[in-house]
């Protein structure tokens, strides 16, 4: 695997891989990664010639007062790892390189940003829209992979790219879980053991809520009071849990199949997030 420690290096190498006749997946991740990332690796490798990842803990998308400084770093481990699935290069990168001086320009993306995690995180989506693009002319893939983990981020990434024609698809990727249904997550290492086992309460809850969707159920705000009971059991602290349209995101009365229910909520200091679309069936228990 290549290690490409600065954007003119990605770029020669793109370059080189595109006049062999390779066509490119990309995965951006900001490292600490986990067998979810992997997966979305194994999925670039599936459908393209060549896969690359890019590893960077982007400053920007995160609040004054959220983990920024904390979040975890291990470039080793995660060389080591995205090797291990052949993953051809990855991309790694300073926001003093990423984000130079003087720079001004943001890119944003309205309305579906406003609720879910955007209600409480208020610049991140601007951060994280407008380090993908840049990230996205850097790599230049013919197909970019994401987590539906962060269904909104997703969601918002779909549209920036309908709307600016960028000339890249996005393909989500189903969220891959612990053998107990926890998410995988790279702030997931935050928990202490008890933590770990209390925040077992967001998959549980919209596994409930599903469960209720699939036997009728069908008015949002009881849905979404099944997961907040859930998460209050677990003495977690509720940011949202909202049964929202699977494309504008906007909250809804009544339930349909194509409709998400969607869920944050804080395990001690750490918070979390996590979602189903109604209309699936529960992934089955792993291994
Ligand atoms: P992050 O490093 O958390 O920014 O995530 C990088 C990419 O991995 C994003 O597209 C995430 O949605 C995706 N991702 C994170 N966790 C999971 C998971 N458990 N399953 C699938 N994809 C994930």
């Amino acid at each position: 695997m290549e290690h490409l420690d600065a954007i003119a290096k990605v770029k020669a190498t793109i370059k080189k891989w595109r006049q062999e006749g390779h066509t490119i997946g990309f995965v951006p991740t900001m490292g600490a990664l986990h067998e979810g990332h992997l997966t979305l690796v194994k999925r670039a490798k599936a459908e393209c010639s060549r896969a690359i990842a890019s590893i960077f803990v982007n400053p920007t998308q995160f609040g004054p007062n959220e983990d920024l400084a904390k979040y975890p770093r291990d470039l080793d481990g995660d060389s080591k790892k995205l090797a291990s699935v052949a993953c051809d290069a990855v991309f790694t990168t300073t926001p003093e390189e990423f984000y130079p001086q003087g720079f001004v320009t943001w890119v944003t993306v309205e309305k579906l940003t406003s609720g879910l995690c955007g209600a409480s995180r208020p610049t991140h989506f601007r951060g994280v829209t407008t380090v993908c693009t840049k990230l996205f002319n850097v790599v230049s893939p013919d197909k970019v992979f994401m987590g539906e983990k962060d269904y909104q981020q997703v969601t918002v990434l779909r549209a920036m790219v309908r709307d600016l024609n960028l000339p890249v698809e996005i393909v989500p990727c189903p969220t891959h879980r612990e053998k107990d249904g926890l998410a995988m997550s790279s702030r997931n290492m935050y928990l202490s053991a008890d933590e770990r086992r209390r925040a077992l309460a967001l998959s549980q809850g919209l596994k409930k809520a599903r469960d209720a969707y699939a036997s009728g159920e069908k008015i949002g705000k009881r849905l979404e009071a099944i997961v907040a009971s859930e998460i209050l059991q677990a003495e977690g602290r509720l940011d949202y849990a909202n049964v929202v349209d699977g494309d504008t995101l906007e909250p809804l009365v009544q339930a349909n199949d194509r409709s998400v229910l969607a869920v944050a909520a804080f395990i001690g200091k750490t918070r979390l997030i996590d979602n189903h679309v109604l209309g699936r069936a529960w992934p089955a228990a792993r291994g």
